[in-house]
């Protein structure tokens, strides 16, 4: 009998099993290239939500897992995945500077804001009013994390390329069986097609869908992130991801003309170099109304579990939420109440209505 059943290989279920592999249980993973929220996102980790100067929730937390998690699965998978790079929010006027500078003076805020005026000039971006830098930030490649992790998975023989059939799943007392495989647990990591899951369709997943471009830029020379109404991170070879756009109603992945020209003319504002737009993705965040993930144990079942609800933030948040269900399912360790499922007192009283 193996430890656990995983059906989802993105950050969520990456996450999940090298926690689980760290700690010698035996593991087989389904998963299928219905949803891509992780394979095409930016892969920006930023502790400061710029957009309100507050602090990502519990941002030191994650980052204190971040480094070390994914400098291992360099080390294991032979890739370079984890880019530490400034992030520097552009200026547009005297106002926003002091925004800035009052913002860092905030003691939540003050170790992750700069206080220094970033005042290097880069040639295609005109920028008389400078640049404040947030510290801690950088990107993951989560492509190449996909793909080199389902390789790691593969050559172990631990990975099904296949749509997970939730028909087929036996939920006993002590063990979950899906065909001919038997397992102590069975954690769902399935980000946006979590909806399709009879177990936990019910939780109030939204999804937001996100469009971002990949460009190649000859003249742009950017060795740092730059965030505007956009973000222009160099991937290297003068190829930069730009993204990304939030839509609360369509819930495809399928690329838009709407989201390229927002994305073009946005860039176009930022840069007064030429580019040529190489590949438009589309992929839905598994974003929750109350902004937190969704993990937990099924109210029914306590050997069926989630880990979903990642939102715009799955790079910084799957280590850290990994670990927290992990913990609670060997070592029975609490759950925080913020992320636990429990607290969607309508999902939870769903099960027992007609008792
Ligand atoms: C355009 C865009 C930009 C983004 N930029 C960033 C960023 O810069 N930084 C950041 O931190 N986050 C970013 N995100 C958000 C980030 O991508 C998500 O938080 C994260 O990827 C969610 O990971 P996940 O593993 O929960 O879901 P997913 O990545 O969706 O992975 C779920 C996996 O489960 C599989 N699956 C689903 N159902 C089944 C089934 N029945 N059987 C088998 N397999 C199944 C799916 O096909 C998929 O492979 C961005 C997202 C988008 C769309």
């Amino acid at each position: 009998m193996l430890d656990y059943i995983i059906v989802g290989s993105g950050l969520a279920g990456i996450a999940f099993s090298e926690i689980a592999l760290e700690n010698d249980k035996t593991i087989f993973v389904f998963n299928n290239q219905s949803q891509n929220s992780s394979r095409i996102a930016g892969g920006l980790y930023n502790p400061v939500i710029l957009k309100r100067f507050s602090e990502v929730w519990k941002a030191k937390e994650q980052l204190d897992l971040l480094y070390p998690f994914y400098a291992t699965l360099e080390n294991k998978l032979g890739v370079k995945l984890d880019y530490k790079l400034p992030l520097l929010r552009k200026f547009y006027s005297a106002e926003e500077q002091n925004n800035w500078f009052t913002a860092s003076d905030k003691p939540n805020l003050s170790e992750f804001l700069s206080t220094n005026l970033i005042t290097k000039k880069w040639d295609a971006i005109p920028s008389p009013f400078n640049y404040g830098e947030v510290l801690f930030s950088g990107y993951v490649d989560t492509g190449l994390l996909l793909d080199s992790y389902k390789e790691f998975l593969l050559q172990k023989g631990l990975y099904e390329e296949v749509a997970f059939d939730y028909s087929q799943l036996v939920v006993n007392s002590d063990s979950v069986e899906y065909k001919n495989i038997k397992a102590k647990h069975i954690v769902f990591a399935e980000g946006f097609g979590l909806l399709s899951n009879p177990f936990f369709n019910k939780l109030p997943l939204d999804g937001t869908k996100g469009e971002l471009l990949l460009i190649k830029a000859s003249n742009l020379n950017l060795d740092v992130i730059v965030k505007s109404s956009v973000f222009v991170l160099p991937v290297g070879n003068d190829y930069y991801k730009v993204g990304a756009t939030y839509n609360w109603e369509d819930k495809t992945n399928i690329p838009t003309e709407a989201a390229k020209k927002e994305l073009t003319d946005n860039l176009k504002e930022l840069i007064n170099c030429d580019f040529e737009i190489i590949e438009h993705y589309a992929g839905v965040r598994p974003t929750v109304k109350d902004r937190r993930p969704l993990v937990g144990t099924h109210p029914l079942y306590n050997n069926v579990h989630v880990l979903n609800g990642l939102g715009t933030r799955g790079v910084m948040l799957a280590p850290a939420m990994a670990k927290n269900l992990f913990n609670h399912i060997e070592n029975q360790m609490p759950l925080d109440k913020n992320i636990d499922i429990r607290r969607i007192k309508n999902f939870v009283s769903s099960f027992y209505q007609n008792e």
